[in-house]
């Protein structure tokens, strides 16, 4: 059965000391077993926070992946070193990354096969910008992300859908202090599960957007909400305790 999900974006902040700190203050979290935990350092310090949690129960994440499985791409990170270095868990499509370092739906796709293929769980990120909000073209915009599902079914993966984590994160909540209303969260989540079919039960769909202390109470509470991607508020350890809380507290619901 799965658990209800947290995850720690800590995106490209900290410092060996910030992290160690940090890392200090909540490595409890990880003994809730209630809720899986999961923290995304910036790459580099992957493998040390790998050490530093230990037999904690925090799971560890990247923030990216390549597309390929390995060879001459400079710069770049497979999934088999991820996996070699600790991580159970991989973003994919960040809207950071598709609008920062343009990449496209067809690369996310096929970073979401790699991480499968790897042994990594997915955690597909999707969402609309405000432009495309205003117009309600909301639906569209997800649908067409969430191809993903298609290119799956295309290399006979489909009966692995269940492993991979959605994360819905309207990109205009994203860092803006201000989260979406858990209602409108409620009905998007909604729709997601029901596009992903016979086994949309068991796909763990998230919210990801400004998500805080006071917001996560309600946003964790929707019934089609399994837990939360967290940005800036990971950073800050009560805080990002009193989020995992609220995930744990209303349970699996499906
Ligand atoms: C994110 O970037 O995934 C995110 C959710 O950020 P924040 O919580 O800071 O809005």
């Amino acid at each position: 059965m799965p658990k209800p999900l947290v995850i720690g974006n800590w995106k490209m902040h900290g410092s060996r000391r910030v992290i160690g700190q940090l890392l200090d203050d909540i490595r409890e979290l990880g003994r809730d077993v209630r809720l899986d935990v999961v923290v995304c350092p910036p790459f580099v310090y992957l493998a040390e926070v790998a050490g530093r949690v230990g037999e904690s129960g925090l799971k560890l994440g990247a923030q990216h992946l390549s597309e390929y499985p390995e060879g001459a791409y400079t710069g770049e990170i497979g999934a088999a070193m991820l996996v070699d270095v600790g991580c159970e868990y991989v973003l994919v499509g960040h809207s950071e990354r598709r609008a920062l370092f343009n990449e496209s739906d067809e690369q996310v796709m096929r970073q979401c096969a790699q991480a499968l293929r790897g042994g990594l769980t997915p955690v597909l990120c999707i969402g609309e910008d405000a432009r495309q909000h205003a117009a309600g073209d909301t639906w569209a915009v997800l649908e067409r992300q969430l191809t993903t599902a298609g290119l799956l079914s295309r290399l006979g993966q489909q009966d692995r859908l269940h492993e991979v984590v959605i994360a819905y994160e309207p990109i205009w909540a994203i860092g803006t202090g201000v989260a979406a209303d858990p209602d409108d969260v409620q009905a998007v989540h909604h729709r997601i599960r029901a596009a992903l079919g016979e086994q949309g039960s068991a796909v763990r769909i998230l919210y990801g957007g400004s998500v805080s202390a006071a917001s996560a109470g309600r946003l964790t509470a929707q019934p089609d909400v399994d837990g939360v991607l967290v940005g800036s508020a990971s950073l800050r350890a009560k805080e990002f305790a009193a989020i995992c809380d609220s995930a744990a507290v209303v349970g699996w619901k499906h």
